[in-house]
């Protein structure tokens, strides 16, 4: 049975055969422009409604919700019908909301000091499993619009290409979010870079770089070893000349590897030439890397390193630390003990860790809250970030 969000305009109208035609774009916009349920589309018939809620159901059940950052940050953690888990990250911020998504369950890139890396690989995501984050954080921000989507959860998108493209068409097309607000993210799998600067919609491009030595990045990303970093600057070119659109390389500082003064002078030789912007990011701590993230003074000095040498720098503020928002840390296993707010779902039974005073979600979930300590801001923060749930991870 087709999920929710893998059904396409033909599916539902196979399943509104015999009705007047107009009903199929009736609950394709009821979906996809009005964020609703079957049940809630009061325009159709109630027994439409009802035929369409049990022929459509939905791919993601809530596991975890964990709230943060005065509320600005919500984190959720998924099952998918086969016992799989995924995260995403909901972040609002002055002027936008940004959703993080995962594009696998796992990851087969096996970066050592990212938790999703640890865990391994189990499947791919399919395309309704992919929007249905994107809508189910779309209808959490109202009434807010959510503006931005990354593709920096779990898993390396472009390994997962032919999916995430038919979902980017989906979140471009249907539910009406900017092609220019779209950004995918890789470790740096070059083939999937050059199909992306072949493909219709302008998205940007991030490249989780971490390294611009062979040596370290080898080390780091073991990717790194199938396409060193020559064969990835050279396709991040072909990138930016195809697509005219944004290059940004993200950065993990991590203490005492990559955040020396001759680190920041490599990556600048690299960023500058293809007019790159770099987000830095201290390391998240995860259960199978001992070494931790850069401190704040040294975030600060290898900011003014960068931007000394003519790059346009921003540290990004790490969102969600309380309530391991890096990917792959709640699917690693239990949270750190902490006090921001977090909340076990099922459909039908709610465990809660907190004893404060109960609300209920979009979804009629029921959850419960508790004061939650901001996160701070590492060194010179710029901006809040559009994108730092993942960063720190991946
Ligand atoms: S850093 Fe990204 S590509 Fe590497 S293992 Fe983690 S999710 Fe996969």
């Amino acid at each position: 049975m087709a999920t929710r969000y893998d059904a396409g305009v033909d599916h539902l109208a196979a399943l509104l055969a015999g009705e007047p035609s107009y009903r199929v774009r009736q609950a394709w916009d009821g979906l996809y422009r009005r964020l609703l349920d079957p049940a809630d589309m009061t325009d159709l018939p109630l027994a439409l409604r009802q035929e369409l809620d049990e022929r459509l159901p939905l791919a993601l059940t809530t596991a975890v919700e964990s709230v943060s950052d005065g509320g600005d940050t919500v984190k959720w953690l998924w099952r998918l019908h086969d016992g799989a888990a995924i995260e995403t990250v909901l972040m609002h911020y002055a002027d936008r909301a940004t959703v993080c998504v995962s594009s696998q369950a796992g990851c087969a890139m096996a970066c050592g000091f990212c938790a999703t890396g640890q865990a391994g690989f189990e499947r791919n995501l399919s395309t309704g499993e992919i929007v249905e984050q994107v809508v189910r954080a779309a209808r959490r921000a109202l009434p807010r619009r959510l503006s931005n989507v990354v593709f920096m959860g779990m898993g390396e998108p472009l390994a997962n290409f032919d999916r995430v493209w038919a979902g980017i068409g989906r979140i471009h097309h249907d539910l009406g979010l900017s092609a220019r607000h779209l950004t995918v993210s890789t470790i740096g799998v070059v083939p999937g870079i050059d199909r992306l600067a072949g493909a219709e919609l302008p998205v940007n491009l991030a490249v989780s770089l971490h390294a611009a030595n062979d040596g370290l990045r080898d080390r780091l990303v073991p990717l790194n070893r199938r396409y060193p970093l020559d064969a990835l600057r050279q396709a991040c070119a072909r990138y930016v000349a195809a697509s005219g659109r944004r290059l940004s390389f993200e950065w993990a500082l991590i203490d005492a590897t990559n955040d020396r003064p001759a680190d920041a002078e490599e990556l600048a030789a690299l960023a500058l030439p293809l007019r790159a912007h770099v987000n830095l990011i201290p390391l998240n701590p995860t259960p199978g890397y001992a070494t931790p993230g850069t401190p704040p003074s040294g975030v600060a000095a290898f900011c003014r390193r960068l931007r000394a040498l003519g790059v346009t720098t921003t540290v990004r503020r790490n969102r969600g630390t309380g309530i391991d928002a890096a990917c792959g840390q709640l699917a690693a296993g239990p949270p750190r003990a902490q006090p921001a707010r977090t909340v076990r779902l099922s459909p039908t039974r709610m465990e809660s860790t907190s004893t404060s005073p109960r609300r209920t979600t979009p979804s009629g979930h029921t959850t419960e809250r508790t004061s939650s300590p901001s996160t701070t801001a590492p060194g010179p923060t710029t901006e809040a970030p559009p994108e730092a749930a993942r960063l720190a991870a991946r």
